[in-house]
This record gives C-alpha cells, sequence and structure tokens, in this order.
C-alpha cells in the first residue's frame, strides 16, 4: 500500500527567523506523535535548507529543494548544483514547477537533464506536471500531460526513484481548486500511462501528488480519491497550525485505509 506523502512548496516565502519557527513548531509536534505516519516533506528557498534540516533532524520530514542546476559545476552565477544539495543532506527535489517553466523557460529537456542530475546524487525529483486553463477549456489536458510525460522522461527507464506531481496550473495560487473528480481523473490516467510506458509494479508503487490551491478545508476529499497518494502545498504549506492540520487529516485517511 501506497503511503501518503504531504509536501509544502514554500517558493520564495519566510526568512530565517520564521523558518526556525515553523521548523521548531513541526518538530514539536513530531515529538509527540508516535505513530506511523504519512510522509512529510518542506522545501524551503536555499538559503534556509541547513538550518531546515538541522531543526528537523530527528523527525521524519525530509527537506528539499525547490529547484536545481542542470549543470555539475563551473561558471554558472547563482545556479545550484546537485551534488552541492546532497552535501547539505537534501534528498528530495522539486522539478519542472510550472513556475519555473513560465518565469525561466524550462522546457521538458532541461527538467529531464535535471532529473538525470539529481539522480546521479540520489536525490528524489517531485516532477510537476499540468495543463493550462486554456488547454483544460480546449479539452487538451490528457494530451498535454501525456507530452511532458513523455519529453520529460525520455529514455528513463528506471521511474523507481520518483514522485510526480498533477498540478494544473489554473489551480496554483489561484484558490480555485481541482475537484477531486477532475484529479481523480488525470492521476488515474498518469498512473495507466505508467502501466503501460514501465510496468505494474511501477504504476502501482510511484507516488502522485496533486497540487493547486490544496488547503485543509479540500486536502480530506482530494486524499480519499484512489489515485491521489498526497499534496504538494504551496501557500497553504506557509502557516505550521495549516500545514499541520493537513498532516492530521493525512493520517486519518492513511489509518482509514490501513483498517480495510
Ligand atoms: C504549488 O505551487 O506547487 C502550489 C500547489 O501552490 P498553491 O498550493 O499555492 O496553489
Amino acid at each position: 500500500m501506497r503511503n501518503i506523502i504531504i509536501a509544502g512548496n514554500w517558493k520564495m516565502n519566510k526568512d530565517m527567523i520564521s523558518t526556525d519557527e515553523f521548523c521548531n513548531t513541526l518538530a514539536e509536534y513530531f515529538s509527540n506523535y508516535e505513530d506511523d505516519m504519512v510522509g512529510v516533506i518542506v522545501a524551503p528557498p536555499y538559503p534556509f535548507l541547513q538550518s531546515a534540516s538541522d531543526v528537523l533532524t530527528y523527525t521524519p520530514v525530509e527537506v528539499a529543494a525547490q529547484d536545481v542546476s542542470v549543470h555539475k559545476d563551473g561558471a554558472f552565477t547563482g545556479e545550484v548544483s546537485a551534488s552541492m544539495l546532497s552535501s547539505l543532506g537534501v534528498v528530495v527535489c522539486i522539478v519542472g514547477h510550472s513556475e519555473r517553466r513560465q518565469y525561466h523557460a524550462e522546457t521538458d529537456d532541461i527538467v529531464r537533464a535535471k532529473m538525470l542530475e539529481l539522480w546521479a546524487q540520489n536525490i528524489t525529483p517531485i516532477l510537476c506536471i499540468g495543463e493550462t486553463l486554456a488547454q483544460r477549456d480546449a479539452n487538451e489536458t490528457n494530451a498535454v500531460i501525456v507530452a511532458q510525460l513523455e519529453g520529460c522522461l525520455k529514455g528513463i527507464t528506471d521511474i523507481s526513484d520518483l514522485i510526480i506531481a498533477y498540478e494544473p496550473i489554473w489551480a496554483i495560487g489561484t484558490g480555485r481548486t481541482a475537484t477531486p473528480d477532475q484529479a481523480q481523473t488525470v492521476h488515474a490516467m498518469i498512473r495507466s500511462w505508467i502501466f503501460d510506458h514501465y510496468d505494474k509494479d511501477a504504476a502501482e508503487n510511484i507516488h502522485l501528488l496533486y497540487g493547486g490551491s490544496a488547503k485543509p478545508e479540500n486536502i480530506g476529499s482530494l486524499l480519499m480519491q484512489k489515485d491521489i497518494d498526497g499534496g504538494l502545498i504551496g501557500g497553504a504549506s506557509l502557516n505550521v497550525e495549516q500545514f499541520i492540520a493537513m498532516i492530521n487529516t493525512a493520517n486519518e485517511i492513511l489509518n482509514t485505509r490501513r483498517d480495510k
């Protein structure tokens, strides 16, 4: 049975002090929790990765980066390589976020190259894919998702160390969440694409997260869907109480699944 993953993408938010406060509260929460838990990931901005890791050391929380360079090292001012992330103990990294694709012209080829760099350092990529509103309205959602999967995973034969986040662009930061049905339909399609292009194990084991205005009020109905294995959460992950509320909901759902 797949675990549920709650991942927070802070984007370009918080500072050293608020990072510390958030992580201390989260660490405190985990010190009181003994049951088997959902997987929890937080992705702070680069400058706070080290301090977040330090505070969260004795918790099950994994600290993720929000991006990585395609380059290994050299004259690439402002870039951060996968080996640098690895040296900080980072084990997960978001790639292909729609904001990177939109504002930094990241193509599927670039995203793929970034994933290869991450895998070379044993860092798990969270690959983001999703359609625009115009594409959804034109009934192009499936075609867009398949093209992104084909482009990002071209020539990649092993996806055992990969998380995919379906993030409809029209739902990111807009307050407009995909309905559980809309999200489930796309997740099921992604899983079936993986079954067809890899195998049954790959399809059954891969975690497919939903992202796009997920929050405490709607995370439960999303996680009740068969093919939604967690959330990649932006805005609502910045508030530690809301983040913990979503972890609690995910735990309840995980426990109901286990009881079945
Ligand atoms: C995101 O950027 O990954 C995201 C899902 O943002 P939000 O939850 O704010 O829509």
